[in-house]
């Protein structure tokens, strides 16, 4: 297991699954272990919105720790100080392309990385650089939440609001957990056409 790897073997953990899975807290629980252990530990976030750039991961069971703010996949690699043993990077699908370049080139100077995303986008489709991600790594960790439906493991990050953008910033309003059977991938979809069709007929009146 990753808990006795020593010295500079280099490693990629994955930790996927859908929104509200406890993929954050699972990250910092590993964080904080290697800090215990006196390893030298950085943590790495994206900036997705100026509102909410506080420099640290804090997870929905508000469990947090310092993080660096980052806009690309690039400045991870340009952050990571070469003391570092224990890279931590949160919310893997907001990043470029980049992101499986850097973190295997993380990995092969020594480095453990640790890596938090979604593996799926609204639609159910996956997000193909954390896929990439999942084929490099040495170990996944798939979460499940609790579908919000029926009580059953869920896989799905079902989006409750009218977009087709493939990311939309939102937690618990706009988005839910649900299982493979209660996931409705066109809902966002069937809301923008009710939109739509309360506009038309508010413009026809
Ligand atoms: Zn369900």
């Amino acid at each position: 297991m990753t808990a006795f790897v020593r010295g500079p073997v280099g490693w990629v953990e994955v930790i996927c699954g859908p929104m509200f899975s406890g993929k954050s807290e699972e990250l910092i629980r590993r964080l904080r272990r290697a800090q215990i252990a006196r390893q030298r530990v950085q943590v790495f976030k994206p900036v997705i919105d100026d509102r909410y750039s506080d420099e640290e991961i804090v997870s929905h069971s508000a469990q947090r720790i310092p993080a660096h703010n980052v806009r690309t996949a690039r400045e991870i690699m340009e952050g990571v100080e070469p003391r570092t043993q224990v890279v931590g990077i949160d919310e893997a699908h907001f990043y470029d392309d980049e992101i499986a370049t850097v973190v295997e080139s993380l990995a092969n100077v020594g480095k453990r990385v640790i890596v938090a995303g979604l593996d799926l986008d609204y639609l159910g489709q996956p997000f193909e650089h954390v896929t990439r991600l999942l084929a490099q790594a040495e170990e996944i960790t798939k979460s499940l939440a609790i579908c919000m439906r029926c009580g059953n493991p869920a896989s799905r990050t079902q989006r409750l609001v009218a977009s087709e953008e493939r990311i939309v910033v939102g937690g618990a309003r706009a988005y839910e957990a649900r299982c493979r059977q209660c996931f409705e991938p066109r809902l966002s979809q069937v809301e923008l056409a009710l939109e739509d069709r309360g506009r038309a007929r508010k413009a026809g009146q």
